[in-house]
């Protein structure tokens, strides 16, 4: 009986892996030599965790299941919740600020398409403990700077915004946070008309002004007056103008609010347009109430996640993943005995640094050296009855055709062939 894979998740095959595998240790040096520690949590948590402030958007998307002691329990959809439970649980007594990393897999029901999977990968940072902009610059920074060093400059954007201008604005008119997490979603995806629901139409106008302005003296405008958006639009600039200075290119987007509830000041997407429809290839924002939210300290908070399979296939997309690099010698082991001395002699000639792969189908020389051949290995190393009897094995050069006869011990010499 043949079973499907279920919708929306994918098998990788050995080359997307090696992709996959090569991405993801570029992301973890990347984040490594900023300073970064990886932590893991597990792969489902109480459901609870992502209800209290994730947003309704997730909370549509959510695996959420009972376990046999009728537990609640849902896989994650996304990696600051569970971080910061983590921390609350066990790393708020560290020095501060804390740079976390993650590389962990997330699942959504969505409706499968093209970049958007019910499980994909994300690769994030969070830096806990840090009101100060330069938190915020550093993650911006270090997002950009990847997609600088994978993709040519023109392939992306990075657009930067800041919630605290529209929760400022409409807290100024006794607008409460449930109110505002609704405004921010609809302004996330576009639905501007909503949002006249569910405001007064002054305070329309005012959020309009904002999240359609061109320029910042149109925001200044939109908010005139309304203090907190006014110290939030200041911290935008003083952000802004750093990345400026750090060489870091970037448009001001007052249209960008996020998907999550939990953001509170400055929130950020890079996006590269040629992908199409799922465009957004990494987001974050910081996030100062979270901590406290989920039962932990007043611990201000930023953090960004890259969407890892979108960013691998943009690199698809403008042939930027390196092609194989087979490292290190590479040998087909042909035995034609029984003797489990063939297994010693693929372990040494492994201890040399080889490749080893031990033919273990009984295939016919003739037929394992053509395998051997089609497989691109240097060399196939033959240990018969014959061969061990003599003390020797036979390697055969698959590049010039040579063989020869190697000492059992003188294996180095094998490489000479
Ligand atoms: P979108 O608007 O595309 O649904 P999102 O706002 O829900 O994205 P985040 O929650 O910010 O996304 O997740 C961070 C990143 O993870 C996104 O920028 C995106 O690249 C990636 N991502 C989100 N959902 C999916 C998915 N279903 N499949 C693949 N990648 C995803
Ligand atoms: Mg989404």
């Amino acid at each position: 009986m043949r079973i499907a894979r279920p919708k929306g998740t994918r098998d990788f095959e050995p080359e997307e892996m090696r992709a996959r595998r090569w991405l993801e240790g570029f992301l973890r040096e990347r984040f490594r030599s900023y300073g970064y520690e990886e932590v893991l949590t597990p792969t489902f948590e109480h459901a609870r965790l992502f209800e209290e402030k994730s947003g309704e958007e997730i909370l549509e998307e959510m695996y959420v299941f009972e376990d046999k002691k009728g537990r609640r329990l849902a896989l994650r959809p996304e990696m600051t919740a569970p971080v910061v439970r983590m921390y609350n649980d066990s790393l708020k007594t560290r020095p501060h600020p804390l740079k976390l990393c993650y590389f962990v897999n997330c699942f959504r029901y969505e409706q499968p398409q093209r970049g958007r999977w019910r499980e994909f990968w994300q690769a994030g940072v969070e830096i806990l403990g840090s009101s100060e902009p330069e938190a915020d610059v550093e993650v911006i920074e270090l997002t950009h700077g990847i997609f600088d060093d994978l993709l040519p400059s023109d392939a992306f954007e990075t657009r930067v915004g800041h919630l605290g201008i529209l929760r400022g604005l409409l807290e100024e008119h006794g607008i409460g946070e449930e109110r505002q997490n609704r405004v921010a979603h609809l302004v996330d995806k576009g639905e501007l008309e909503g949002v006249r629901e569910l405001l007064p139409e002054d305070v329309t106008e005012r959020v309009l002004g904002i999240v359609t302005a061109e320029s910042v003296s149109e925001v200044e405008e939109a908010i005139a007056g309304a203090e907190p958006a006014e110290e939030a639009l200041e911290n935008l600039l003083t952000i802004s103008d750093q990345l400026k200075e750090a060489g870091v290119e970037h448009e001001l987007d007052f249209s960008v609010a996020r998907g999550l509830d939990y953001y509170t000041g400055m929130v950020f997407e890079v996006h590269v347009p040629e992908l199409g429809g799922g465009s957004q290839c990494a987001g974050g924002g910081r996030y100062d109430t979270l901590v406290r939210d989920l039962g932990g300290p007043d611990v201000p908070a930023v953090g960004m996640a890259i969407g890892f399979d979108r960013l691998l296939m943009a690199l698809e997309l403008y042939d930027r993943v390196p092609g194989e690099e087979l490292e290190g010698t590479r040998a087909l082991l042909i035995p034609l005995t029984r003797s489990g001395k063939v297994w010693e002699v693929a372990r040494e000639l492994r201890e040399l640094g080889w490749i080893v792969d031990v033919e273990v189908s009984g295939k016919s020389l003739r037929k394992a050296l053509s395998m051997a051949d089609s497989k691109g290995y240097d060399y196939a190393v033959i240990v018969g009855d014959r061969e061990l009897e003599g003390g020797y094995v036979s390697v055969k050069n698959l590049e010039t055709g040579e063989q020869e006869e190697v000492p059992l011990n003188e294996l180095e010499r094998a490489a000479e062939v």
